[in-house]
């Protein structure tokens, strides 16, 4: 999806921020004015759809999703059944997350303990970064 111009500024520099009622909603860069946009199809772009079914497979649970990503948990669960996601077996990492703006990410990653004994993947989220990370339990 491009992204679309403020309605208050006329500039492109706009950026995802989050679902409102199930419409996806824009930051403007310039002017910091928040604007949705009409739906598209079934109103929610494959952007996040994907978020979410990651989200899914990580093991973190509908609500959380919904609370993360601004999308519905029925929504979460119509595209788990829709696209067949079957998460793995259980094991024995835990995923955490955390939202993080482009500063803090540089300052998590600059801090060596955060990087040891730990996977993680960064994916874009608006114009925020999250972050998951596997961690081994502690018996
Ligand atoms: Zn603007």
């Amino acid at each position: 999806m491009a992204a679309p111009k403020c309605p208050k500024c006329d500039c492109t520099d706009t950026v995802r921020n989050g679902i409102i009622n199930e419409r996806q909603r824009f930051r403007c860069k310039q002017c910091n004015y928040n604007f949705t946009v009409d739906k598209v199809g079934k109103g929610i772009s494959t952007y996040y759809v994907i978020k979410a079914l990651q989200l899914y497979i990580e093991g973190v649970s509908f609500r959380e999703i919904e609370r993360l990503l601004g999308v519905s948990h029925v929504s979460v669960m119509n595209w788990v059944k829709k696209y067949q996601i079957k998460v793995p077996e259980k094991n024995i990492y835990h995923p955490t997350y955390k939202i993080l703006n482009h500063k803090e990410l540089s300052e998590f990653f600059a801090n060596r303990e955060n990087v040891t004994s730990a996977g993680m993947i960064v994916t874009e989220l608006g114009d925020k970064f999250m972050l998951i990370k596997w961690e081994r339990f502690r018996d």
